[in-house]
């Protein structure tokens, strides 16, 4: 389905305390990357109006933090329904300012959504534990909510990545502050709007917008116990710094150069189309995006296959835009310069036409580089955008040594049929995610979601069972009534 922009400029102010407020430090413009038009303009808070909105969402944390999860999940429960029967306007909105397509906004919403039903099993599942310890003593696990915690996302996913956490935090009994990405604030006000309709208290979810000033003012603030992030490695490893530096719990998601490993005994087909849709799907602007093929001996017929999927592919229709034209461009000279130094451009997307309609937008069709060399930029850095570099190797010793020495460490992925050959890859990849068979492969709930290296600073993973530590505090209970006769040591 054609992505609907908005005719008319979006206003996206702050939300503070339950309400819509006007930033009084400026306005930013959002632009459409299909049209590079203005669909937003969002307004950016004063000091003071951050400093209010936390003490806010101080004063309703106490409340919320009091309420029982059950009655806590009855407000999620609300939120999820309003989110599905709203997804299509949704998909619309954040498609239209991040650049995706209709169809991938609303896998993203999807994708939430299953954070959001983890988030209700909680009530079910995260009962606690307790225990007689010796005669008379009792004890327990009990969560405790942290307080007021703090999220900043980046603009690729204005609504999947921002859901991997609202749903935990507050579920926990948070007060949840959101910095979105300048570029795509848009989808907050109907995120922000759902979770009001669904019943949740005033002064629990705040949104402010900006850039660093206004996360450095959100880390520093004493109100926020913990800061989530998601974002570039630059920036993630920066936050990062800033908020461990002053005694406060962080999580920060960066970068990635996901690599895969092609053996000759893979199906051709399924490599044909999950390796294709990896490095092309949401233009390549995803972290568990493929960038780099580790093609091991001769798979010419499996590459054959990637390159008829991905030039089958339609712009507008079946992939999406860049977020801005300094990244098209950013793009254009990164293939030129790697063409200029030995790789060959199998399919070239610098050519590829802008869609009818759509020609003012920031458009790349899907490019695939042979015989990049190991080491070079094509190989070494995050492009983010539907670029695929395909590496020659000799044997999967190779191809593993290669992939080792990303300082990246998010995803990789092995094609094959051998489940011997597959095991090399779980074990050897440097990456906190791995797929077997599979060219994006995101964890689905329970499981969490998580890298290792220069892609996640911090302890524990953003969501599933191992984000649960991370917005709470376990407190550990010991209890005893009664002085018993044959008590011991430890009674
Ligand atoms: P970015 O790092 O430019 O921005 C992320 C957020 O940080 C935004 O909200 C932005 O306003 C804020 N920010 C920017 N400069 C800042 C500064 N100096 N101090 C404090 N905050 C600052 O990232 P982006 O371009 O929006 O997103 C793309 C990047 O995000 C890619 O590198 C991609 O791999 C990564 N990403 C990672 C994951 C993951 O799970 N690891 C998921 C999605 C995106």
């Amino acid at each position: 389905m054609t992505v609907m922009i908005p005719e008319t400029v979006i206003s996206c102010p702050n939300f503070i305390n339950g309400a819509w407020v006007n930033g009084t430090e400026g306005h930013l413009a959002v632009v459409s990357p299909y049209s590079n038009q203005k669909i937003g303009d969002v307004s950016l808070p004063s000091s003071h109006q951050i400093q209010e909105a936390l003490r806010s969402a101080q004063l309703a944390q106490a409340d919320w933090g009091r309420t029982p999860l059950k009655e806590r999940a009855r407000v999620l429960f609300n939120f999820r329904n309003i989110l599905l029967r709203d997804i299509d306007r949704i998909a619309h909105l954040k498609a239209s300012e991040s650049g995706k397509t209709f169809e991938e906004g609303k896998a993203g919403l999807m994708k939430g959504i299953e954070v959001l039903e983890y988030a209700l099993s909680l009530q079910n599942s995260d009962t606690g534990g307790k225990l007689e310890v010796s005669r008379g003593v009792f004890c327990e696990y009990r969560r405790m909510p942290l307080g007021v915690v703090a999220n900043i996302t980046p603009f690729n996913f204005p609504a999947m990545v921002p859901l991997w956490t609202i749903p935990i935090a507050l579920g926990l009994g948070n007060a949840y502050v959101w910095k979105p990405s300048e570029k795509t604030p848009l989808t907050s006000i109907e995120i922000v709007n759902a979770l009001g309709e669904a019943g949740l208290p005033k002064g629990l979810m705040t949104v402010l917008h900006g850039g660093s000033e206004t996360v450095n003012q959100i880390i520093e603030a004493p109100e926020v116990r913990a800061i989530g992030f998601v974002g570039s490695t630059k920036i993630a490893r920066l936050v990062y710094t800033k908020a461990t530096a002053l005694g406060k719990r962080a999580l920060c998601l960066g970068g990635a150069k996901n690599h895969i490993v092609l053996l000759p005994d893979a199906t051709p087909e399924l490599a044909g189309v999950g390796i294709s849709d990896s490095f092309t799907g949401c233009a390549g602007q995803r972290c568990m995006a493929a960038s780099v093929l580790l093609a091991v001996g001769t798979v010419d017929a499996h590459i054959g296959k990637i390159i008829e999927r991905a030039s089958s592919l339609q712009l507008g229709k079946d992939m999406g835009a860049l977020i801005t034209r300094a990244q098209r461009d950013f793009l254009v000279e990164a293939i030129t310069r790697a063409e200029k130094s030995g790789a060959k451009v199998l399919l070239d997307g610098r050519r590829a036409k802008a869609p009818e309609g759509f020609e003012g937008g920031n458009w790349l069709g899907p490019t695939i580089l042979d015989h990049v060399e190991p080491g070079s930029e094509a190989q070494t850095t995050e492009l983010f955008g539907p670029v695929l570099s395909i590496v020659r190797c000799k044997d999967i010793t190779h191809a593993l040594s290669i992939q080792n020495t990303s300082e990246y460490g998010n995803a990789c992925s092995v094609f094959t049929n051998s489940g011997a050959l597959a095991e090399r890859v779980i074990a050897g990849a440097k990456a906190g995610m791995v797929g077997v068979n599979v060219g994006v492969p995101v964890p689905r709930e329970p499981f969490s979601f998580g890298g290792v290296a220069a892609s996640k600073f911090g302890h524990g993973d953003i969501t599933g069972e191992h984000a649960l530590d991370f917005w709470s505090d376990v407190r550990k209970i010991t209890v005893k009534w009664e002085k018993q006769n044959d008590s011991n040591w430890m009674s």
